[in-house]
């Protein structure tokens, strides 16, 4: 990987990878195709998941441009607020969290992700969803509170879905290529890569990777919310600001470089069905491997339901990201008790 081809920006190493890519192997043999699960979630303790790979390559620019305060958003429970509040107390930077609840006079007591945001140092400001359509405007006017206190702040859009944060998927596309190279098949197999997709800059990363390192890769996203054409639009755009700040030199088309398998968001984001939460419990169990109820479980649902209309809807080899999220199961507590 030190002398990769391809024009990373500055990175700071804050994850554990490579992370695994481990076979699983009575599931494969179930459901027909081989599946392999990319293993993600194990990025990190305070930091796990997916968001981590991408703040590598923005907290990087955070301290280059001298800042001492990170501002992000998300929903309450949202991982990529847990990791970067963990990375930022890593780094003596600090962390003002801008995070949705239903009733922001009546924020949720301190558990799962909030209870480490909160152990891990982070300042919180509760908004209501309708405040958060605005979400931009308020992290830019409490970057101006703070820039009158004397601290520089770094903003982090929404996932941190940008162009320099898809460079960690494109990163991780070039270490599961050499991952791939040690089985059967090597990196001339073709493979379907499957991620569930709820900022979009996970899927931008992997399609950008895939095309820039050439890989005989389909590109397959399972939405947790919105709907398909909202996802080409959006993941597209993170693709082409890739490309054009970076000067890459490939297009990504949406539909052709990368996929949206819409039909799984279920009862909306991260809202449960009992067969989701069913799937969690029966993997758990067969494989000793434990995915979210808010991302990861819906796509693997989706995945699984397609395999089972068509073993064949995507090809032999299946390389499913395992992106984390084992938080999100403590808030579901209570609706899983009826099913253990
Ligand atoms: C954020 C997240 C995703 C989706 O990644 P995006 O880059 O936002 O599309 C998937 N899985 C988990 C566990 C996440 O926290």
């Amino acid at each position: 990987m030190n002398q990769s081809p391809l024009p990373y920006p500055p990175r700071l190493k804050l994850a554990l990878t490579p992370t695994p890519l481990e076979p699983l192997g009575r599931v494969s043999r179930k459901l027909g195709p081989e599946i392999l699960l990319k293993r993600d979630d194990l990025t990190g303790a305070e930091v796990s998941g997916n968001k981590i790979r991408k703040l590598e390559f923005l907290l990087a620019e955070a301290l280059d441009q001298g800042a001492r305060t990170v501002i992000t958003c998300g929903g309450a429970q949202s991982n990529h607020a847990r990791a970067t509040t963990a990375a930022c107390a890593r780094l003596g930077l600090g962390c003002r969290l801008i995070l949705r609840v239903p009733d922001p006079g009546d924020p949720p007591p301190p558990s799962a992700n909030i209870l480490l945001d909160r152990l891990l140092g982070a300042e919180i400001v509760w908004i209501s969803p309708a405040e958060y359509d605005d979400r931009a405007g308020i992290m830019a006017r409490e970057a101006e509170a703070l820039a009158r206190e004397g601290k520089k702040a770094y903003l982090i859009p929404e996932g941190g879905s940008t162009p320099l944060g898809a460079w960690g998927y494109i990163r991780a596309v070039e270490e599961l290529a050499g991952d791939l190279a040690e089985l059967p098949g090597g990196t001339s197999q073709p493979l379907t890569i499957v991620a569930a997709t709820g900022s979009g800059g996970t899927l931008a990363g992997l399609s950008l990777g895939v095309k820039l390192l050439g890989l005989p890769a389909r590109v397959v996203g399972i939405n947790v919310a919105a709907d398909r054409d909202y996802y080409l639009a959006e993941v597209g755009r993170i693709c082409s600001g890739a490309a054009r700040t970076y000067d890459l030199g490939v297009e990504i088309v949406p539909g052709r470089d990368f996929e949206i398998l819409d039909g799984y968001v279920g009862l909306g984001y991260a809202v449960s069905k009992t067969e989701e939460l069913a799937l969690i419990r029966d993997l758990a169990r067969v494989e000793g491997v434990i995915l979210d109820p808010v991302y990861t479980g819906k796509a693997f649902f989706g995945l699984r339901a397609e395999l089972k209309k068509n073993p064949e809807a995507f090809g032999q080899r299946i390389v499913f990201f395992h992106t984390g999220g084992l938080t999100g199961l403590f808030p579901k507590a209570g609706q899983l008790r009826e099913i253990l």
